[in-house]
């Protein structure tokens, strides 16, 4: 899609540090992170937000590509957190469906 962040970022027009990369999905760090590991999971096909997602077994290999991140990570070990922001309330800011991927200290819990 025109004009999304993450749909530049996903064919290489914006630059990101990478952390994963295959045919549908990439994994890149958070440039503000919110933790001392904070990687942002995108499919590379734009969907607004999880509720335009009409592709579950797209999800599920979102899912396991944020599994195999937090392996390379080390933060298996201690634990993480998969945040999928939707909309104004669930405080989304960029319109293109990302998996954030948490850890590497504790994490507060409720968000604020
Ligand atoms: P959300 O608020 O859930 O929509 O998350 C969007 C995330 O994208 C935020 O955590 C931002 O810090 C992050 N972000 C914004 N621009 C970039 C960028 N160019 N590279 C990496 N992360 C970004
Ligand atoms: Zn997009």
């Amino acid at each position: 899609m025109e004009n999304c962040l993450f749909c530049k970022i996903a064919k290489g027009e914006i630059p990101s540090q990478k952390v994963y990369e295959d045919d549908a999905v990439l994994a890149f760090r958070d440039i503000s992170p919110a933790a001392p590991e904070h990687v942002l999971i995108i499919p590379k096909k734009h969907y607004d937000n999880i509720l335009q997602l009409d592709d579950n077994a797209l999800l599920g290999h979102m899912f396991e590509v944020a599994r195999q991140v937090a392996q390379t990570l080390g933060i298996d070990k201690t634990g993480f957190r998969i945040v999928i922001n939707t909309g104004k309330d669930g405080g989304q800011t960029v319109e293109h469906l990302h998996l954030h991927l948490l850890g590497a200290r504790e994490l507060g819990w409720p968000p604020g």
